[in-house]
């Protein structure tokens, strides 16, 4: 019998892998988390050796209602469009190791959970033969990943709303310039939290939400985080069999925590895993949170990692349901607590660490430009300022029975300003990115209005005669 998936807030009946994915928020408010988290300890010798693809389709079988010969080629085609051979290589740089997560079609880490869920959507819908409408907003990463993710995909549409002139010009193009007929970018006359808030008023409108089939791509989508786990398998294996050791660290930069989250899957499936360390910048409500229990809202900063600038993380909840052992109704207080007056207090005990595996702390922007700096000087590697906000934070912890594994979530070309202020020098280049100068652009622009976009939306579709 395959994986039942669960809500956060013990609200609705278990449902399947592929109802979970398509479902994305459960219809209670909460987050679907598998039923329970298979123990793999007794496989790790043998999973040591596998190919990046073959320990995917291992750690993922446990979780899917898919036959193996169908997820084989699903997950052989997600990783066929990655620049690097073993998908998500480490290098060993001074005192740590840098698991490179950013070798996918983007440059960034969230092309290993889109290029797959790009692929998984298109699978499930061929099964039930249907449609669907993904209607996303972005303020710069999220939306060319995902638009990568779904190009020329006969199933599925991609609308994806950014604010016009806000996002930087680099990622701007990355988006308009897909011009498959599938892919639709929306330049909005606002803000970001315009954008979001349209999003919500058109998933919030049901009957438009059916009528269109709309879906979403967001971090909260459990087939996100089930791809990231694979990669702390694959990261923890290199670095074990490189230096010997039997248990590892990980510094991971967050912002949703979704890609730290993924790591507490691993931990919690007997990936020896002895800290997990999570860094924020300036955003730092999470390393607040680890350190003394209190979560609490703070001003949203703007910083020179952008896609760490959020202060509630929507994967959060997930951890909460464990600590909080298992138990829906006391996540839905919680929640509701926090939604009333934005701060809550995780129940510690006198004395003790607020988690035995998370500990936390924040990268500030000099320490992102001191570390940038510091580790260009020293070994000619340049981070990009998201995975230096990882490692300033990881290098605070560094045991030596424990190698860190610091995750390096973008190319730094993506962010070449902010290299150019660590370093002095105009040096953070990818051909890719250079590619897009000369190709043409399309997007279309309206008002920051629900309507404007409902009505974009609903023509589209309803012109491209099925
Ligand atoms: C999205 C993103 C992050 C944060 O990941 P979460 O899963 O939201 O914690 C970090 N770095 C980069 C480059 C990103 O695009």
């Amino acid at each position: 019998m395959s994986m039942r998936y669960v809500s956060t807030r013990g609200g609705v009946e278990p449902v399947g892998f592929s109802d979970a994915v398509m479902m994305g928020l459960a219809r209670d408010g909460g987050l679907l988390l598998p039923e329970t988290i298979p123990d793999v300890a007794g496989r790790l010798g043998a999973w040591s050796t596998l190919s990046y693809q073959e320990l995917a389709v291992e750690v993922m079988r446990l979780f899917v209602d898919i036959p193996d010969e169908d997820l084989e080629p699903l997950v052989r085609t997600s990783y066929a469009t990655f620049r690097a051979p073993e998908i998500t290589p480490v290098v060993g740089v001074g005192d740590i190791h840098i698991l490179e997560l950013f070798h996918g079609p983007t440059l960034a880490f969230k092309d290993v959970a889109l290029q797959f869920l790009g692929n998984l959507f298109e699978y499930i819908l061929e099964g039930r033969d249907q449609d669907l409408n993904i209607l996303a907003a972005t303020s710069g990463d999220t939306g060319s990943a995902a638009i990568y993710g779904v190009r020329g995909r006969e199933r599925i549409r991609i609308f994806v709303m950014h604010p016009k002139g806000r996002v930087s010009p680099l990622q701007e193009r990355q988006m308009t310039s897909v011009t498959d007929a599938n892919v639709h970018n929306l330049a909005l006359e606002g803000t970001f939290d315009d954008c979001q808030s349209i999003m919500k008023n058109l998933f919030g409108d049901l009957n438009f939400k059916d009528r269109y089939a709309l879906g979403s791509v967001n971090s909260i989508n459990w087939a996100r985080v089930l791809a990231q786990v694979v990669y702390y398998f694959y990261g923890a294996f290199r670095v074990m069999d490189a230096t010997g050791a039997d248990r590892v660290r990980f510094a991971v930069p967050t912002g949703n925590f979704g890609d730290i989250f993924a790591g507490y899957v691993a931990a919690r499936m007997g990936l020896p895993i002895g800290q997990l360390v999570l860094a924020t910048n300036e955003n730092n409500i999470l390393a607040r949170c680890f350190c003394e229990g209190d979560y609490s809202l703070g001003e949203v900063h703007a910083t020179l990692s952008p896609s760490m600038d959020i202060q509630v993380a929507s994967n959060f909840e997930r951890y909460l349901y464990y600590r909080l052992g298992e138990s829906g109704p006391t996540v839905r207080t919680l929640m509701s607590a926090f939604a009333a007056t934005g701060s809550v207090r995780l129940p510690v005990s006198e004395g003790a660490a607020v988690d035995d595996l998370i500990v936390a702390g924040m990268g500030d922007t000099e320490a992102t430009l001191a570390t940038i700096r510091d580790l260009h000087e020293k070994h000619g590697y340049l981070l990009d300022p998201h995975s230096a906000v990882g490692v300033s934070v990881g290098r605070r912890f560094l045991n030596d029975d424990e190698p860190m594994i610091c995750l390096a979530t973008a190319h730094p070309a993506k962010f070449p300003a902010a290299i150019k202020q660590a370093t002095g020098e105009d040096i953070a280049r990818h051909e890719v990115l250079d590619a897009l100068a000369d190709l043409p652009t399309q997007s279309e622009v309206l008002p920051a209005e629900s309507d404007a976009v409902r009505d974009f939306v609903a023509t589209r579709i309803d012109n491209s005669g099925e």
